[in-house]
């Protein structure tokens, strides 16, 4: 016997105790060893990036002052499958293969025929699903000898990721947080200063970028199109620091795929031979390409037909509001000009809750699925995404990130059309982080509705 069985077995073992099944479990040995790339499998190629200046596609050399080799290769990749590096995957191990749960308890309280799935990302150290491409980032600039990274967060989740991932690589980290959420948030900013890196409020003092931003926008609340001029400005300036992103671009997508992969053999433990609905929340469209982009695989093979859908706030409606069009990803046009869904790069959301969420545009990879019509997006307001949260607290136990909150709301209006028609459908949705550091934002929801909301 070897000591990993294969897909066919574990369903084999698993079907007599699926029955009870509340979350399956992988053993560290099932942590994926390789990325899934989405782009050589695209019916129709991605449209390129393009360098600001001239227009033309971006190539290694422009992209050499910003990001390492390692990274810049993964971003226009032709190989399907990339491997994992081994320092990555051992740190994976720390909270990799998270769980997937059968919501047993909240498709009780639904009275739903539906079976309802929730992939876990809040498992790992800083609670979100960030750390599978923060870690692998941080490698490829430690192994580049770069000893320091600078970038953005808006609610603080990507800046505490990456600095958890540089403090494992013996590095710093800089990190420009958008002004509303380093008021509002101040938890994260202290996880960041725990794991030894520094963070400034957006728009600062300390960038051209951020000088110029507080003079045309006086009373702005900052954005992430914001703090990412910044960070990158600060990356350009010193020869030392380089910069990272934790959404939007190719290589993000590819290393949170190792989500979906997991979801996929975690499904067979449950019996199950496809999802056939997802729900992920999207705000650059991370999380969501994880969890989804291995499943399309299977879709663009023949082999399953499961529905697809980006769920995001309708504070922000980039997919379903946006154009489809060639924009910066920043506010003072520095990045590369990307073909994506945007509200314009100058586009600043209310100050929602789900700081993840703020921002202008969606990633080109997850615009292009959309626009293809492999996937669909869909917008919800503050109001369900809360309530949504509140009921799925009350009968799983788990309060999920703000941002997560999006995902659920989109599977409670499917799983509720099942209790309509009777349909018992298969739905997984993302929960791509705990909500355990966004209580302030529950409480002022459940103070405006009644705690019997
Ligand atoms: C950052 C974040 C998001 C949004 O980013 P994506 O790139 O769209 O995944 C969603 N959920 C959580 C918990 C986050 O931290």
């Amino acid at each position: 016997m070897t000591a990993t069985p294969s897909t066919e077995m574990r369903t084999e073992m698993s079907t007599e105790t699926t029955d009870g099944l509340r979350k399956a479990v992988l053993p560290e040995s099932e942590i994926p060893t390789h990325w899934y790339n989405l782009l050589p499998d695209l019916p129709e190629p991605l449209p390129p990036h393009l360098h600001p200046g001239t227009k033309e596609p971006v190539g290694p050399d422009d992209l050499a002052p910003l990001f390492p080799m390692g990274l810049i290769a993964q971003e226009v990749s032709p190989e399907r499958f990339i491997e994992i590096p081994e320092p990555v995957r051992d740190i994976y191990k720390l909270w990799r293969p998270s769980p997937l749960y059968r919501a047993r308890g909240l498709e009780q309280a639904l009275g739903t025929p539906a079976r309802i799935y929730y992939k876990y990302e809040g498992v790992s150290p800083v609670g979100s699903h960030k750390p599978n491409t923060a870690v692998a980032q941080a490698y490829y600039n430690h192994v580049d000898g770069v000893s320091k990274i600078t970038t953005e967060t808006g609610a603080g989740q990507w800046g505490s990721a990456l600095s958890m991932a540089c403090a494992l690589f013996g590095m710093t980290c800089e990190v420009w947080q958008v002004a509303a959420s380093y008021e509002s948030k101040p938890y994260r900013r202290m996880m960041i200063e725990t794991y030894g890196s520094t963070i400034h409020s957006s728009p600062s003092e300390l960038t051209e970028s951020g000088r110029q931003m507080r003079k045309d926008f006086p009373d702005t609340t900052g954005s992430l199109g914001m703090a990412v001029s910044e960070a990158v400005e600060a990356a350009a300036t010193d020869p030392d620091a380089r910069y990272a992103l934790g959404s939007v671009l190719n290589h993000v997508m590819l290393h949170q795929t190792v989500i979906g992969e997991e979801v996929l053999k975690q499904l067979a433990m449950f019996g199950e031979t496809q999802a056939d609905v997802v729900y992920g929340c999207a705000g650059g469209g991370s999380n969501l390409a994880g969890l989804s982009f291995p499943l399309l695989r299977e879709n663009l093979a023949g082999r399953t037909s499961t529905r697809l859908v980006a769920v995001e706030p309708a504070a922000c409606p980039s997919m379903t509001q946006g154009r489809y069009e060639y924009d910066h990803g920043d506010v003072a046009g520095l990045t590369p000009l990307m073909k994506m869904y945007t509200l314009g790069r100058d586009f600043v959301p209310d100050p929602i809750h789900a700081g993840g969420l703020r921002y202008h545009a969606m990633s080109p990879m997850v615009s292009h699925v959309v626009h293809l019509g492999l996937m669909e997006a869909m917008a919800v307001d503050q109001d369900e995404a809360f309530a949504a949260g509140v009921l799925f607290a009350r009968t799983e136990g788990l309060i999920p990130a703000p941002e997560s909150t999006h995902a659920v709301a989109g599977a409670l209006r499917e799983a509720r059309a099942c209790a309509e028609s009777g349909e018992s459908k298969s739905i997984v949705l993302g929960l791509s982080g705990t909500g355990v550091l966004d209580l302030p934002a529950y409480q002022d929801y459940l103070s405006e509705k009644g705690t019997d909301a």
